[in-house]
């Protein structure tokens, strides 16, 4: 697969460029030089979900690497399953959080580690490699746990201090081995900045072979596109043809990118939601404000507190830039905690129990469905990894899965440190 800059399709590179050299030398982000539709959907759509995945990455970066590898790390990759349950009539939430962390950030987690081992493999790398993250919550818990113990890989997580949840904070400060959390004095934006000087600081980026695991890497979009076939395979087995509206719960815009890559190589979506809390940088554009990055806010779906949106340039470019040809091509809307809150009760009315970020996604769907529309929504995280918001709404405690209730008690490993590129740059060599 060739890739290209956002910023200039000059500067083209090779899918293995863009899986291990982080930003592209303007600055910008690698994307596809081409999604094509794949000619053979409905066949595609038969597949069992692993053989679909295998059949896609052979398809897209196939080119690249041994057609036997994908088939063999689609099946290790993606052991668990992810159920389509349908809400109501014309309702159904896609389950992306039944991975090791319990959020759909396993997916591109486990796919970018294993990618990354047999591309170190096949060039018989010797030095190791540090993979470095900045995270507002589950991308620090996927990415520590993909990578925990693979040999020739250390995982550095950057974490905004007080800022994550309790169960976040042990999924991947409680590792240790070749893990180091690091909390910053600074919020989700301050962590994502420090990340990027790191990734702009050349010989930092030489002498550590330093890599993102952060969206910004294509690798974890790809796998995100393999997730949004599912949801027209599921509906087909449960005998609708519809086309359906999804909505996606926003912060980062990596999922809604992969969700868009999606409908260009083929796949029948109606429309896509763009659905956030109150960080409203984007359906701020979208309903035709300036495009204004702004500090971010603290919110109950925390891993969308995000109010400088990396993967938002992979979206405008896919547009060209162009504002109108986005607004006819997505639906957008914003809810605050209170609007989350009333939808998480309204859900579990309905005999579902959704976490905070779902609820988001579901509370956008209902501003923005016409009568009619079959919608979906993404659940990106298990309720149990909110359980204060959760409880708090349904007035029953929630069980914790077996994942998280072997964390209670261990020890936090994180260390603390100042928002600062030099004190950053100084612990990383150390
Ligand atoms: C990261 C995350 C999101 C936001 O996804 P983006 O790709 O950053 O837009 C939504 N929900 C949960 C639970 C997350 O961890």
């Amino acid at each position: 697969m060739n890739v290209v800059s956002t910023r200039n399709p000059a500067h083209r590179a090779t899918f293995r460029h863009a899986l291990t050299a982080n930003l592209t030398p303007d600055g910008g982000l690698w994307i596809p030089a081409s999604l094509a539709p794949f000619a053979d959907l409905d066949a595609l759509l038969e597949l069992p979900f692993a053989d679909r995945c295998a059949a896609i990455l052979q398809r897209v970066i196939g080119d690249e690497f041994s057609p036997v590898d994908l088939a063999a790390l689609a099946q290790d990759a993606f052991q668990f399953p992810l159920p389509l349950r349908q809400i109501d009539a014309q309702t159904w939430a896609l389950e992306l959080f039944h991975g090791p962390t319990l959020a759909f950030k396993d997916f591109g987690a486990r796919l970018l580690a294993r990618l990354l081992a047999l591309h170190d493999q096949d060039t018989q790398a010797t030095q190791p490699r540090t993979i470095l993250t900045a995270t507002s919550g589950d991308t620090g818990a996927a990415v520590a746990h993909a990578f925990w113990r693979q040999p020739g890989a250390r995982v550095v997580v950057l974490y905004p201090r007080g800022r994550v949840s309790d169960m976040q904070e042990r999924q991947f400060a409680t590792l240790g081995d070749n893990v180091l959390a690091l909390a910053v004095d600074g919020s989700f934006d301050d962590c994502q900045a420090l990340a990027k000087a790191c990734f702009n600081d050349p010989q930092l980026s030489a002498d550590l072979r330093l890599t993102s695991a952060n969206s910004i890497n294509l690798a974890r979009i790809l796998a995100q596109v393999l997730y949004y076939f599912e949801i027209n395979a599921a509906l087909r087995s449960q005998g609708v043809r519809q086309a359906p509206v999804v909505s996606v719960p926003s912060g980062n815009f990596g999922n809604l990118t992969a969700g868009l890559y999606a409908q260009q190589r083929g796949l029948p979506v109606s429309q896509f939601v763009a659905a956030t809390n109150v960080n409203r940088t984007v359906p701020d554009f979208l309903a035709g404000g300036p495009y204004q990055p702004r500090p971010s806010l603290a919110t109950l779906s925390n891993a969308m507190d995000v109010g400088a949106p990396s993967n938002w340039e992979r979206i405008s470019a896919l547009f060209g830039a162009d504002r109108a040809a986005m607004q006819q091509a997505m639906r957008w809307g914003s809810v605050t905690d209170a609007e989350t809150r009333t939808e998480i009760a309204r859900l579990w009315q309905l005999g579902w129990l959704a976490d905070p970020h779902a609820a988001v996604a579901s509370a956008v769907l209902q501003q923005v469905r016409r009568p009619g529309e079959v919608g979906v929504f993404l659940a990106t995280a298990h309720p149990a990894k909110f359980p204060d918001a959760v409880q708090e709404v349904t007035g029953t405690p929630v069980q914790l899965p077996e994942a998280l209730a072997a964390l209670v008690g261990r020890p936090l490993l994180g260390e603390t440190l100042d928002n600062d590129f030099v004190a950053l740059k100084r612990r990383l060599a150390a």
